[in-house]
């Protein structure tokens, strides 16, 4: 097992489950280098998120301007291709939404609120926002969250259950931990350490499209500032990562 899965789980929960689970439960990501607990296999992941991005868009108000659509799949487009991950069903959203946010499921399926659209000013920050969300995916962070979730929360038994088709009960679980949460009320944001690993590997996608990397340092104080003055850093330091920490390491890596 890797020391790194069992940060902020009961031990008694994280033997027992990983006694369970079995070795095979902990696997390096190619992507992020780091070893994960992440044993939902990805199809299993996709088809459970296809059926979670079906009830969020009979829910949201999503806006279908092909200008908007355009400028989203312009951007957007290039960074998928250098993804790895073509085997995906890649999906740019738009929901009429004014909150300064976007998330991702990991079938693919990017949401940009209304709010963030208006925020950005230009295409690289634009790239440096899609690029954060892509790159949870390619470190499969959905996965790994759900395993840690089931793992402390229940157990492994129900996570058979779940993974059998019996899922009804835990939906709420599933939803918060795919990163549906703050369109489904349930607010499960990504750990700090998932946030800035999105962070470094959306800096290494950027590049490797030929964008402006030193976006994602701009478009980060301006969040940053934008948050302070609204006064909502507070709630913010729950979800996110220090600020400080954030644009520290998004510095360094784009100096
Ligand atoms: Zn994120």
């Amino acid at each position: 097992m890797c020391a790194r899965c069992s940060s902020g789980m009961s031990r008694r929960w994280v033997a027992l489950s990983l006694l369970a689970i079995g070795a095979a439960g902990c696997s390096e990501n190619a992507v992020s280098g780091r070893k994960q607990l992440a044993f939902i296999p990805d199809e299993q992941l996709v088809q459970i998120a296809d059926q979670a991005w079906e009830q969020m868009l009979s829910q949201a108000s999503v806006i279908r301007d092909p200008g908007l659509q355009g400028q989203l799949a312009q951007v957007a487009e290039p960074l998928v291709a250098a993804s790895g991950r073509p085997e995906l069903q890649w999906e740019f959203v738009v929901f009429d939404q004014p909150e300064l946010n976007a998330f991702v499921l990991p079938n693919g399926k990017v949401v940009a609120f209304r709010g963030m659209l208006e925020f950005v000013r230009d295409a690289d920050e634009l790239g440096a926002v899609i690029g954060h969300e892509v790159a949870h995916v390619l470190a499969r962070h959905a996965a790994e969250r759900l395993s840690q979730q089931l793992a402390v929360q229940a157990g492994i038994s129900i996570a058979q259950a779940v993974f059998s088709g019996e899922n009804g009960e835990n939906a709420d679980v599933i939803a918060g931990a795919l990163g549906a949460g703050a369109t489904l009320g349930v607010l499960l944001p990504y750990s700090r350490n998932h946030e800035l690993e999105a962070d470094r590997l959306g800096v290494d996608l950027m590049r490797k499209v030929g964008m402006d990397d030193a976006a994602a340092v701009r478009f980060w104080e301006r969040m940053i500032a934008e948050r302070t003055a609204e006064g909502r850093d507070l709630e913010a330091l729950s979800t996110h990562p220090a600020d400080g920490r954030r644009l520290e390491q998004l510095r360094r890596l784009t100096a």
